[in-house]
């Protein structure tokens, strides 16, 4: 029977633009006061679950073995591969999403037409800004920013928003091939970015934390800093709004980081993360105030 302790599949559904559009309505109608923020991102993700059935996921089809092996040494699957975004369909998407932002967000950046005339828009030099991107070139985006007066927040939130969709299109074959068992470290088993936000599932309260980038859950333990592994409870607390228990906050001491948290038994319903990440905005801004910073740039802001 021991084999049987060894192994940990996380089922993890996939949300329709419905399951969205759903979301976003009920949403609405809690906090009426974040309507206009949940209208633009409710686009910004259907737009997204558009894209991602676009890409093509052919050269991540790695079997189970290899997802085995990669995970026991310790490393995200996708640590392997590079450069396999489209630069059409990124141009694409970007140009799409930048008509939803100018439309929808309360900044209106009507900088970002700029930004699309840029040689580093163009499409085969978009290898080199996915390239600088994921090293954290910092000055390349600066020094790009400066010379098209375009805010670098919404330059970097653009750039995260168009990648978001590619990466979760490939983790989505990888993820039933992880076995869980080989991982519970703090950072994406597929590509190795940070959790920007968790939740407690209904069924059993197990603990997921989620990618800010390609949206695979993974597992961890209940009393554990998903930042810094910290497990001394005497440095770890949690505050929740006294009318919205469902809706955590856990604080770590040890790192000062903070990490947002939706207890499903408590809210009563299975939610989508990255739709709970907008509707709990006002709990960044109390744990901003308390001290505390995000584990992960949460993609839902400009700066
Ligand atoms: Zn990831
Ligand atoms: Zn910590």
């Amino acid at each position: 029977m021991k084999g049987v302790f060894a192994i940990l599949k996380l089922e993890q559904k996939i949300p329709s633009k419905k399951d969205i559009e759903g979301e976003i309505k009920f949403y609405k109608k809690k906090f009426p006061t974040l309507e206009g923020i949940l209208d633009l991102f409710g686009s910004i993700f259907e737009l997204q679950i558009e894209y991602a059935d676009k890409v093509d996921v052919s050269k991540f089809d790695f079997s189970e073995d290899k997802v085995t092996e990669t995970l026991k040494e310790g490393k995200p699957l996708l640590l392997t591969k590079k450069g396999e975004i489209s630069p059409e369909l990124f141009r694409e998407l970007f140009i799409r999403l930048a008509e939803i932002v100018k439309e929808k967000s309360l900044q209106k950046p009507v900088a970002l037409d700029k930004i699309l005339e840029a040689d580093e828009l163009k499409s085969k030099n978009i290898g080199l800004l996915i390239e600088k991107f994921e090293e954290g070139d910092n000055s390349f985006f600066e020094s790009l920013s400066k010379e098209k007066d375009i805010n670098k927040d919404v330059l970097l939130f653009m750039i995260t928003h168009t990648l978001s969709p590619f990466y979760e299109a490939y983790s989505k074959g990888l993820r039933p091939k992880i076995n869980h068992h080989y991982w519970g470290k703090e950072f994406c088993p597929v590509c190795g970015n940070r959790s920007y936000i968790m939740r407690l599932r209904k069924e059993d309260g197990l603990k997921l934390l989620s990618c800010s980038v390609c949206k695979t859950e993974w597992w961890t333990q209940r009393i554990r800093c998903a930042f810094c592994n910290n497990v001394d409870s005497k440095l770890l607390s949690v505050f929740y709004p006294e009318d919205d228990k469902g809706h955590q906050v856990e604080l770590c001491d040890k790192c000062k980081k903070y990490a947002k948290l939706s207890n499903e038994k408590e809210l009563g319903r299975d939610v989508i993360l990255r739709v709970e990440d907008v509707a709990t905005i006002h709990l960044d801004a109390v744990a901003k105030k308390k001290g505390y910073s995000p584990i992960a740039q949460p993609p839902i802001e400009m700066n």
